[in-house]
């Protein structure tokens, strides 16, 4: 399960802004694109799974946000969401660049120091 991977490492960044700060984690939120292939329900269970061994982040708490694909027309300029296998619906085009919805970016995390 690849989600399992991206917890720990997930876990392993979350440690490392505890020490470099001197506090312990509350909570913090993960940016989760709709285009980056992580189930965000697989996700959460991993990362829950994964607290309970780790003293440090036993207490934490993860607040999932999901960000939608969004692309822009490489022929109209036109933006639009969805996904890989979407045509542009202005012009019908499938050539297209993406804005975002790739990301998987640990966001906002609250310490207590
Ligand atoms: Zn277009």
């Amino acid at each position: 399960m690849h989600e399992a991977g991206l917890a720990a490492a997930l876990a392993e960044e979350l440690l490392e802004i505890a020490r470099r700060e001197g506090g312990r984690i509350l909570r913090f939120s993960v940016e989760i694109g709709a285009l980056s292939g992580v189930d965000p329900e697989a996700f959460r269970l991993a990362y829950e799974a994964l607290r309970e061994t780790v003293e440090e982040l036993r207490e934490t708490e993860m607040q999932l946000v999901l960000v939608p694909g969004r692309f822009r027309c490489q022929r109209c300029g036109r933006e639009f969401e969805g996904d890989y296998f979407a045509v542009c619906p202005g012009c019908g085009d499938p050539g297209k660049s993406v804005l975002s919805g790739e990301e998987l970016l640990l966001r906002e995390v609250e310490l207590d120091v």
